[in-house]
């Protein structure tokens, strides 16, 4: 069966579930013919189809979503606050029932899965506080009898398009604050993993979330375009491949809209000659394998200084021997990737390696795998002395291939690192606090770690990566996430009294 499919036959039709809309509070099938495979990438085969969304189903989202403003902003803060609470509490008590699901779809290992639901949680508390985060500004006696004061207040309408790595995380990266700040969502979740949107939209309606205000359509570019062209949509927030950010950045803000798109990624660890090795031999491994290499803050290149480039190769060529790639649900530490032809374009870069004049010190081609044989499966890799020039260096590859490239040591590590277009995240590992400190001022990228791999911050401080790892200057969740999800309004406001009556003036109002 081809994966690029996109009509159903009956036969097909008749095999495997549908993945619907959710549309007003329900369940909805839309209008559309088209439906796309999901798989269960740890035995190769399609488990469900997912409908694709036409312009007429985005519009039905847009106005359910729009009917629920109304109601939804005026709603009080302690009232949406309740409703995000409980929704708190029920993601907490069944995320075992979601971790599942991203296992099945998406691929990665049950252990992988629950972090990613709890670093979605962690966002979800953050909305809990929303009262505390609307809080506006007021200055009382700005001027005599004049006092000025700010006020946030819901955008509207707000569109969220994910990628397929992180099918809860992303989305949690940002609804949970939309809606607690009273706007109302419609979610393009990625077509390659989307049973995880609809399990959490039935979950928030379970919470209390009225119809409407969290809506979720399937689809492609055709139902992307809808959403960017809806006169309706207040916003867009994107998070996925650098080439499709930069087109949802332009297109959403040509059509008026206030976007935030998050882009691709190549993370570089520098290794300096100080670092204690065995913690960067498990860094490098934990981020550069965790997932199959399928995040936007993996680490895919160490920079090693030249004094222990042969020890620390060899320490993670050890660790990397013990790794197990196999079937997330059985216990593994790496799943397969998200599809064949996903799998096959990894494969591409490991066989341009050698050619390019890299080493292949551990290769995935010949693994062994804990699952089907008709899995996509690909086993760690790790390519030494990768030269710049290569497109295994210049590439996203997003896969589980770590390449070392090796450097006489600091000021070239970071000429490396600040030449390179992705500016997401990066991380030093030294023992040398001066130097450390230096990397972190001078370093052009985003999210920087010290003797941390995957730098993502916590949920009260916001996500996002320089140059063309993002587009737009708002970064997602944390206090830019309740920025960009609302308006301030300044209000300046006089109680007129007869001791402050100013009389008929015409010139420019001054301070008195
Ligand atoms: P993708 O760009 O292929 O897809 C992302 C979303 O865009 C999906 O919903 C998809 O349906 C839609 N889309 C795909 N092609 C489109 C087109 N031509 N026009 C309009 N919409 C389109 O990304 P992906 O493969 O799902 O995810 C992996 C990518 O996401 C990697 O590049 C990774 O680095 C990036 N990512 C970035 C971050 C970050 O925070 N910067 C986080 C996660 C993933």
């Amino acid at each position: 069966m081809s994966q690029t499919l996109t009509e159903t036959t009956p036969a097909e039709a008749a095999e495997v579930p549908f993945v619907e809309h959710w549309i007003g509070g329900a369940s909805a099938s839309g209008t559309g013919e088209r439906t796309g495979p999901i798989f269960d990438p740890a035995r190769g085969v399609v488990q469900k189809r997912v409908r694709f969304a036409t312009a007429d189903d985005v519009d039905a989202a847009v106005r359910a979503a729009t009917a629920a403003l109304a109601s939804w902003s005026e709603t009080s803060i302690s009232k949406r606050q309740q409703v995000l609470f409980a929704f708190r509490e029920l993601l907490n008590a069944r995320k075992g029932e979601l971790a599942e699901i991203l296992t099945s779809e998406h691929g990665k290992v049950l252990s992988d899965a629950a972090g990613e639901i709890a670093r979605g949680l962690e966002v979800v508390e953050y909305a809990c506080g929303i009262a505390q985060l609307l809080k506006g500004e007021y200055s009382e006696q700005a001027s005599s009898g004049i006092d000025v004061y700010t006020v946030r207040q819901p955008i509207g309408v707000v569109g969220i398009i994910s990628p397929f790595n992180f099918p809860a995380m992303v989305p949690l990266w940002f609804f949970p604050i939309a809606i607690a700040a009273g706007n109302t969502v419609v979610l393009k979740p990625s077509e390659k993993d989307p049973s995880a949107s609809i399990w959490l939209a039935e979950l928030f309606a379970e919470a209390g979330l009225p119809a409407g205000v969290f809506n979720v359509v399937h689809g492609d570019k055709e139902a992307v375009d809808a959403v960017l062209e809806h006169p309706g949509i207040a916003s867009v927030s994107f998070v996925g491949s650098t080439p499709i950010a930069q087109y949802i950045y332009e297109t959403a803000a040509r059509n008026g809209k206030r976007v935030q798109a998050l882009g691709g990624a190549k993370n570089h660890m520098l290794v300096l000659p100080d670092a204690d090795l065995d913690l960067v031999a498990d860094s490098a491994v934990n981020a550069g394998f965790g997932s199959a290499g399928e995040r936007c803050m993996a680490i895919s290149v160490v920079l090693a200084s030249d004094a222990v480039a042969d020890d620390l190769v060899a320490k993670v060529k050890e660790r990397m021997a013990g790794l197990k790639t196999g079937d997330g649900r059985r216990s593994c530490d790496m799943g397969p990737l998200i599809t064949q032809q996903h799998r096959d374009k990894v494969v591409t870069y490991i066989d341009q390696a050698t050619a390019d004049g890299a080493e292949v010190v551990v290769d995935g081609r010949d693994g062994e795998f804990d699952g089907e044989a008709s899995g996509f499966w690909l086993g760690p890799t790790l390519i030494d002395k990768v030269p710049l020039d290569s497109t295994v260096y210049t590439d996203e590859i997003f896969g589980p291939v770590l390449s070392i490239v090796r450097v006489e040591g600091y000021e070239e590590g970071l000429g490396i690192i600040n030449r390179s277009r992705y500016g997401n995240g990066t991380a030093i590992f030294t023992n040398d606090g001066g130097a450390a400190r230096r990397f972190q001022r001078e370093v052009q990228v985003g999210m920087v770690g010290v003797n941390v791999p995957i730098p993502v911050p916590v949920a009260y401080h916001s996500f996002g990566g320089w140059k063309a790892s993002m587009f737009g200057d708002a970064k997602a969740y944390g206090p830019a996430a309740v920025a960009f999800f609302t308006r301030e309004k300044a209000i300046t406001s006089r109680w007129l009294d007869p001791a402050t009556h100013g009389g008929i003036n015409l010139g420019f109002p001054q301070h008195d």
